[in-house]
């Protein structure tokens, strides 16, 4: 069964050498805009024969660590610096990304779970069909950055996954660590089917996902950690000339073999947690109290850590449902076996 063409196009040329900055459009039909279009910023940045990197920002339009340093990425790179091409497209999900949330306000679609999208779905199964169909085709590299956004926080790292082509594994793992994040790891996802990483993947392409700090901001030590990763990555894969800069204290090597690894909360009340984002933690410790909001006198409840391991996240919000995630704790291992 073949889809129909994407009904969005690009005013950009993919194959034109130089820098280009446009959009890719899609048309829409609004109350406020009966012709209207969704306008999704793209830069290209191409320079003769070479390697072609996508770098992508706002899959989720409250992580603002990625949008912020390919925002500035795209005004700076100069078209003599890359061998190749670059395509950036600091928010994906631009609708979200303009609206400060995670999902899309004109259709609440959570593009990282969208893929591989559909040319006949609505708005974010669209975009998510674009970048399927028309860009992870182009390029040979893609590096998406994420990070906690404004309900989640997590300590800067850069992660690729266990597949089962272990020379592509091995090429991802190596921009993963190449990425200079303080952190860099192999990562379980609990849901991996409509991700985009999944949608890249599968064509066989490398993908290096990031997580960079998270609360709905940034700071300056996660901005520097997120502009010199990507810096990194475009010189691992040859992109641009350097000498990648790495964390001066060393990375630390995380695992993450199972869902195990998630704390995830059985009741609604406001958290406290006991122990600091970044922080080792040992099994059956207490890493988290949930208090009932509705009445004094009343004990919290203990959650306890199932694995020994490194604190990479934490809910932010201090309040908590069920079924949120409190805490996710990592395996620290000595090497990262692609
Ligand atoms: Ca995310």
């Amino acid at each position: 069964m073949s889809k129909r063409p994407s009904p969005i196009s690009a005013t950009v040329d993919f194959d034109a050498d130089g820098v280009q900055h446009g959009f890719l459009k899609l048309p829409i039909s609004t109350d406020e805009s009966a012709w209207g279009a969704v306008m999704i910023p793209i830069t290209v940045v191409k320079n003769g024969e070479g390697p072609s990197a996508l770098l992508t920002g706002g899959n989720h339009g409250d992580e603002y660590e990625g949008i912020t340093a390919l925002l500035k990425l795209a005004r700076t790179l100069r078209a003599e610096d890359v061998h190749g091409r670059v395509i950036i497209v600091p928010m994906m999900n631009v609708p979200a990304a303009q609206a400060g949330r995670r999902t899309s306000p004109m259709d609440g679609g959570n593009l990282n779970r969208s893929f591989p999208g559909d040319p006949d779905g609505r708005v974010t199964e669209q975009i998510a069909d674009y970048f399927t169909r028309y860009l992870v085709p182009l390029i040979d590299v893609a590096l998406d950055l994420h990070s906690g956004g404004r309900t989640l926080d997590i300590i800067p790292f850069a992660a690729s996954h266990h597949l089962d082509d272990k020379q592509q594994q091995r090429q991802a793992l190596e921009g993963a660590k190449a990425f200079g994040a303080p952190t860099a790891m192999m990562m379980f996802e609990l849901d991996a089917a409509r991700l985009f990483d999944t949608a890249v993947e599968s064509q066989g392409k490398v993908f290096v996902a990031t997580e960079l700090g998270g609360g709905g901001t940034t700071t300056p030590e996660r901005l520097m950690i997120a502009e010199r990763g990507v810096r990194n990555f475009l010189i691992h894969y040859g992109l641009i000339d350097g000498t990648p800069e790495m964390p001066a204290e060393g990375q630390v090597y995380v695992d993450m073999p199972d869902a195990s690894c998630y704390v995830q909360s059985e009741h609604t009340g406001l958290l406290e947690l006991t122990v600091t984002l970044g922080d080792t933690v040992e099994q059956g410790q207490v890493i988290a109290r949930v208090y009932d909001m509705t009445r004094t006198g009343a004990d919290p409840v203990e959650y306890h850590a199932q694995r020994s391991g490194l604190m990479l996240a934490r809910r932010f919000p201090a309040q908590v449902n069920m079924g949120d995630t409190i805490a996710v704790i990592g395996e620290v291992v000595d090497a990262l076996d692609g």
